[in-house]
């Protein structure tokens, strides 16, 4: 059925389509676009991958792959090196156990939360999302019929989930709980006594752990790596890892990502892949198999300079007058609460985010994109200069507001 447009006039738009929401950060990167085409030069906060470029030996080997013929279709859950190649990752460095069967690959890790969300999701059921959140996050979980459950984590806190504002949050509905460690926006990372408790949550009432692990390779602090195995053997089949090569190896453009979870997950995902995407790129899975097999160096010295620049970003923040901000545990994002310099008569934080942009030229996403307005989000995965520059003009332009 057609759903009336706003002027009375039928649209041809499916509810699904008109329901869905355009992301804010997608928003301030077209603006950024637009006015680096008038000839602007902008410094991009907004962006959430590397700057850097993917390592050279993953290209050869994808290179290499194409070079052999590996143009062909493969199997919709990916070809067998790659699943072998994450199971074995996840292995080494969370002493967790999957089996290659028991791992999908897929076009990203956008894509591994729409597969789990369309495989494990019916109308009626309730994910509990810690926010602030990754818009994503909630619109995945619409599209597959669900309803978001929004908990929020305090600054105060550190942004850190507790599994005391999970259970508050967790009812005869809930289908699942998402827990996304180091968190984008805020870079908080769940405490891994909270994490078990959680998991032991799950086991007792029945809900799934989505566990999206994007940016688990990009921790700051000297912390154990989590207690996956732990998790999953409390929560047993109900434990599903969502993961991508995107950040970790600089390879956003390549959509890999992979989902974990017991086997009628997987094939489920395999299902859906089989009729809408048909099977991740060929060529890219080849480099992917280098990007986790090979030397993991590289990961080291992007989180070394990723630190460098966190404290840099941390402390410059800070000393602006009303400004604070969380001290980011992972991922590469800087979370500050502007909300002092907001208020009636003076701008919300989209307006703040939308004139920095147009009269100083930085980008930022308003936190109203993760459901948290009064902060903006940084992304400091931009050279140390840009960012050095890039918050010294959201200094003056703070101290120039009424
Ligand atoms: N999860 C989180 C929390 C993210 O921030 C992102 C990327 N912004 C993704 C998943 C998906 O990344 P990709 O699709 O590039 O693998």
């Amino acid at each position: 059925m057609s759903t009336p447009a706003a002027d009375g006039s039928a649209n041809d738009l499916s509810r699904r389509a008109l329901g869905l929401a355009i992301s804010a950060t997608v928003a301030v990167a077209q603006r950024a676009t637009a006015l680096r085409a008038d000839g602007h030069t902008v410094l991009d906060f907004s962006v959430g991958e590397p700057d850097q470029g993917t390592p050279r030996h993953i290209s050869d080997a994808a290179t290499a792959a194409l070079h052999d013929g590996r143009t062909r279709y493969t199997a919709s859950a990916g070809i067998p090196e790659l699943r072998a190649a994450v199971a074995q990752r996840y292995k080494k460095d969370y002493k967790v156990a999957f089996e290659p069967s028991e791992v999908a690959i897929t076009c990203g890790g956008k894509q591994a939360l729409y597969l789990a969300c369309q495989a494990l999701f019916d109308r009626g059921d309730e994910v509990v999302i810690p926010s602030p959140h990754w818009p994503t996050f909630g619109e995945a979980v619409r599209l597959a019929g669900a309803r978001p459950i929004l908990v929020h984590t305090q600054e105060k806190d550190g942004f850190k989930v507790t599994a005391r504002t999970i259970s508050k949050a967790t009812g005869p509905r809930t289908k699942a709980v998402l827990v996304n460690t180091p968190n984008n926006p805020t870079g908080a990372v769940i405490d891994p006594d909270d994490l078990l408790v959680i998991g032991d949550m799950a086991q007792r009432r029945k809900f799934t752990i989505l566990y999206d692990d994007t940016y688990s390779r990009m921790v700051f602090g000297k912390s154990d790596p989590p207690a996956l195995q732990q998790l999953k053997d409390a929560v047993g089949d109900r434990f599903v890892v969502l993961g991508t090569a995107s950040k970790s190896y600089c390879m956003t453009g390549w959509r890999i990502g992979w989902v974990l979870g017991p086997k009628k997950l997987i094939d489920a995902c395999a299902a859906l892949v089989s009729h809408s995407t048909q099977c991740p790129t060929a060529f890219a899975q080849f480099g992917a198999v280098e990007a986790l097999t090979g030397p993991q160096k590289y990961v080291h010295d992007l989180v070394t300079e990723y630190r460098r620049r966190r404290d840099f970003v941390y402390e410059a923040l800070n000393a602006i007058p009303k400004v604070s901000c969380v001290a980011p545990a992972g991922a590469f994002y800087a979370f500050p609460n502007v909300a002092r310099w907001l208020g009636p008569g003076r701008p919300t934080s989209i307006e703040l985010a939308r004139r920095l942009l147009d009269e100083h030229k930085v980008a930022v996403v308003p936190g109203e994109a993760f459901a948290a307005p009064g902060y903006v989000r940084v992304s400091f995965a931009r050279p140390l200069d840009e960012l050095k520059e890039g918050l010294e003009r959201l200094s003056t332009f703070l101290r120039g507001l009424p």
